[in-house]
């Protein structure tokens, strides 16, 4: 393969600098040249090309969001978008595809491949929402930063006496609630994997004032409710002030993690690895710490579990 493509889709992920750098950088040790495509499949659809060289990724690997941009784009499920995707790739000889992205970028990806394009999914997304892989691009530092916003709440919080209420991403999957949860020393977590029961929240909340405790944090996945919706549910059956804070976008930004950009130099190097063996309709990913690659459609059909073992350890060990 002599010339391949690379674009970011979906939300974008802190990461995804590093991931574009070690694409174009093992693109070019193989002896290809690299083609950014701006703003994911809408820029595929509109020829927005750009040619990618060793310095057009220099100083990038600290940076959050992503170069190339992101979009979400309608068109690409249509049969006429879908065309014209292959056009643009025609045009420029584009004999190769990389997708970082999440799952429905995958299945964009997974339509390319099936009119014949070899193409190779990177799994950037801050939700950790994928089955086949332990770890996507971006969940590490998106919960970092969680990390970081909760422990000031923490300080104030316990000055004040009071409950706070801290609403994380995750529509569908609760796992950043979960580790921003444990990592934190949170008390209590809500995810849209398990029904809660306000009342044993609020039992949670007097044994551990009774025990000596003098503030709480609860973390709640924003696909449960808003953080203003459940502090108003719970105030009305506590005596303890409570205060809701939404962390919102700032969780999708900032400067990657160690973690993500050691993911992101690996993802993005075995993509190009298995592009030069001709290889496509694959995704990259890690598992038990090992760097793999699996079917697309076998890897977005696999449905996410929860881990119920770590929400018991949260349990046992937050009080
Ligand atoms: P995130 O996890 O951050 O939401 P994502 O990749 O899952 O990322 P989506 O909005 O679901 O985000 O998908 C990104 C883009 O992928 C869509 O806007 C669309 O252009 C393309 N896409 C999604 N599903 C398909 C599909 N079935 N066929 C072709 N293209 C698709």
């Amino acid at each position: 393969m002599k010339r391949i493509g690379l674009l970011t889709s979906g939300g974008d992920a802190p990461g995804m600098n590093a991931a574009i750098r070690a694409v174009v950088r093992s693109g070019i040790y193989f002896g290809m040249e690299v083609y950014g495509v701006e703003r994911g499949y809408a820029g595929l659809i509109e020829d927005n090309i750009i040619p990618m060289e060793m310095r057009s990724v220099s100083n990038i690997v600290q940076c959050g969001g992503t170069r190339l941009r992101t979009a979400r784009c309608l068109e690409m499920l249509t049969v006429e978008g879908q065309k014209k995707a292959l056009d643009t790739l025609e045009k420029h000889g584009i004999e190769g595809l990389v997708v970082i992205g999440g799952d429905g970028s995958f299945r964009g990806a997974e339509t390319l491949s099936k009119y014949g394009v070899p193409t190779i999914g990177i799994p950037g997304t801050i939700d950790n929402d994928l089955e086949y892989t332990d770890y996507t691009l971006g969940f590490d530092t998106a919960v970092n930063t969680c990390l970081d916003i909760i422990n000031k709440l923490r300080d104030t919080m316990t000055s004040h006496e009071r409950v706070s209420v801290v609403e994380v991403m995750g529509r569908h999957c609760g796992d950043i609630a979960l580790y921003s949860g444990i990592a934190s020393g949170a008390e209590i977590i809500v995810v849209p994997e398990i029904t809660f029961d306000i009342h044993e929240i609020v039992s949670r909340i007097n044994r551990s004032r009774a025990s000596g405790k003098h503030s709480n944090i609860i973390v709640v996945a924003e696909g449960v409710m808003s953080a203003e919706k459940f502090a108003g549910q719970l105030q009305e059956l506590t005596e303890y002030s409570v205060r809701p804070t939404c962390i919102g976008h700032v969780q999708r930004g900032g400067s990657p993690s160690m973690s993500d950009r050691m993911l992101a130099a690996q993802f993005g190097n075995k993509a190009v690895r298995l592009l030069n063996e001709n290889v496509g309709n694959r995704v990259v990913g890690i598992r038990d710490n090992k760097i793999i690659d699996m079917d697309i459609i076998e890897a977005v059909s696999m449905k996410k579990t929860f881990n119920y073992e770590l929400y018991e350890t949260l349990q046992m060990i937050s009080m």
